[in-house]
C-alpha cells in the first residue's frame, strides 16, 4: 500500500495541480475512513455530500458487483438495464413527471439549461450570487464565484446574477425573454445558506408571471440530505425542473434531471454515452433502498447536531450543517482532523458538515465533542 508521500510525489509529477490536498484516503466503511498511514476518521465530508449511505454500503457494493458480472455498459442506443426502474423511482420520490440521466451535477445543470431553452424558445437565464452549479462551460456561466468563473468568460450564455434572497431584485430582471431561473434551495458551496420559504415562493411567482421555468438545483440538497428527498419538499413550491447528483448513487458517478409534465427532451435533443448506465442505475437503486429506510431519522440526527453545537449558531437542515467561523476555518478543519474527524471549509469562512445519512448518534456525539473542542479553543 502506498504512503501519503508516494501519492504526493506522483500527484506533483503527473497530475495537473488544480486541487489543494495533502491527504490520501484509501479505505472506507460506513461513516469511517482510513488514510494511507492507517489513521481512522469519522467522515463528515463524505466526498462532499456524496457518500449518502456511508462508505461501501453492502447493499450498494452488492448491486454494483452483481451488475458488473452481467453487463457494464451497452449504450443508450438500447434499453439499459435498471434505467427505467431508476427513472420510475426518481419520479415517485420527487413528484416530477420524467427523468433524464447524466454523469455529474454539472452535466445535470447543462441539461436543465438546454431543456429550459429548447422548451421555452427563450434565451435568458437568471442565477444568484454565491450560487454554485458546476464547472462545465454551461454550468459555470450560472455559477457566481468570480474567481472560478471570470477567467473563462465569455461563456456564451445570457445570464444575470441577482442577490440570493432578494425577490424584489429578481422580479425586476425576470421578463418575457427569460428561459429559466436557476436556484439552490439551500446554498451548499456558499456554506449552507438557508433562505426563507418566501424567497422560493417569490421565484415561483416571477416564473409563473413571465413563463420562465424554475430550475431547482438539488445536486447537494437532494436525495434525503435535508431529511426529505428534496429540500423543496420542506416548502409548498413545486419547481419545473430539478437536478440531482452527489448522493444519488453513494459515490458512483451519476446525475439526473427531472421535469414536470409537458417539459421533456424530444428525439435527438440531448444525449450522453455513459449517462444512466447499468452500473450507475444499480448503485442508485440500491442507494434509494437504503435511504428510504433511514430518511425519517435524518432530521432527528440534524437536531442532535443542533443541540450539541447550539452555542455556535449552526445553520442546519437535516444533515446539511454550516457554521460561520471566519478566517480560522482551515485551523479548525486541521484541529478536527488531528482529533479524527473530517470536516470541510466551504466559502466565506463557513465550516460545512455533510456526513453520511447513516451516521449514528454516538458518532454525532463524538463529532460534536471534537468540533466543540476545536471551536472552543480557536473561537471563544
Ligand atoms: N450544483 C450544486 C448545488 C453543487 O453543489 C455542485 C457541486 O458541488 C454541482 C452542481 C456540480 O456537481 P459536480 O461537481 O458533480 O459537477
Amino acid at each position: 500500500m502506498d504512503t501519503t508521500r508516494q501519492y504526493k510525489e506522483l500527484d506533483e509529477c503527473y497530475y495537473m495541480p488544480a486541487f489543494s490536498r495533502d491527504m490520501a484516503i484509501v479505505r472506507g466503511e460506513g461513516t469511517k475512513v482510513w488514510d494511507a498511514e492507517g489513521n481512522e476518521y469519522i467522515d463528515c465530508v463524505a466526498g462532499i455530500a456524496v457518500c449518502s449511505t456511508g462508505h461501501c454500503h453492502p447493499a450498494v457494493v452488492q448491486a454494483i458487483c452483481d451488475q458488473a458480472h452481467r453487463l457494464i455498459h451497452c449504450s443508450n442506443l438500447y434499453y439499459v438495464p435498471h434505467q427505467g426502474d431508476m427513472a420510475k423511482r426518481l419520479v415517485e420520490i420527487t413528484g416530477m413527471h420524467k427523468a433524464f440521466f447524466s454523469n455529474s451535477g454539472a452535466e445535470a445543470t447543462d441539461g436543465a439549461l438546454k431543456l429550459a431553452r429548447v422548451r421555452t424558445g427563450k434565451k435568458k437565464f437568471v442565477a444568484f450570487t454565491h450560487g454554485f452549479h458546476g464547472r462545465t462551460v454551461g454550468s459555470l456561466a450560472v455559477t457566481h464565484k468570480p474567481s472560478i468563473r471570470e477567467p473563462f468568460e465569455p461563456l456564451g450564455l445570457i445570464r444575470t446574477f441577482v442577490e440570493y434572497g432578494d425577490v424584489d431584485a429578481l422580479k425586476k430582471v425576470v421578463d418575457q425573454d427569460t428561459a429559466g431561473v436557476i436556484v439552490e434551495p439551500i446554498q451548499g458551496e456558499a456554506g449552507v445558506i438557508i433562505p426563507p420559504d418566501s424567497f422560493l415562493e417569490g421565484i415561483r411567482e416571477a416564473c409563473d408571471t413571465t413563463g420562465a421555468l424554475m430550475i431547482v438545483d438539488e445536486v447537494q440538497t437532494g436525495m434525503g440530505r435535508t431529511g426529505k428527498w428534496l429540500a423543496m419538499q420542506h416548502t409548498k413550491v413545486t419547481p419545473d425542473i430539478v437536478t440531482l447528483a452527489k448522493g444519488i448513487a453513494s459515490g458512483f458517478p451519476m446525475g439526473a434531471l427531472l421535469a414536470r409534465e409537458g417539459i421533456e427532451f424530444r428525439k435527438g435533443e440531448h444525449g450522453s454515452t455513459f449517462a444512466g448506465g447499468p452500473l450507475a442505475c444499480s448503485a442508485a437503486l440500491a442507494t434509494i433502498g437504503v435511504i428510504e429506510k433511514i430518511l425519517p431519522e435524518v432530521s432527528l440526527k440534524g437536531e442532535r447536531f443542533r443541540q450539541g453545537l447550539k452555542k455556535y449558531h449552526p445553520r442546519i437542515r437535516g444533515l446539511m450543517i454550516g457554521i460561520t467561523v471566519g478566517d480560522t476555518c482551515p485551523d479548525i478543519q486541521k484541529s478536527c482532523r488531528e482529533e479524527g474527524v473530517l470536516v470541510n471549509c466551504a466559502a466565506d469562512g463557513n465550516l460545512r458538515l455533510v456526513p453520511p445519512l447513516t451516521i449514528s448518534d454516538s458518532e454525532i456525539d463524538r463529532v460534536v465533542r471534537v468540533i466543540d473542542g476545536a471551536l472552543g479553543q480557536i473561537l471563544l
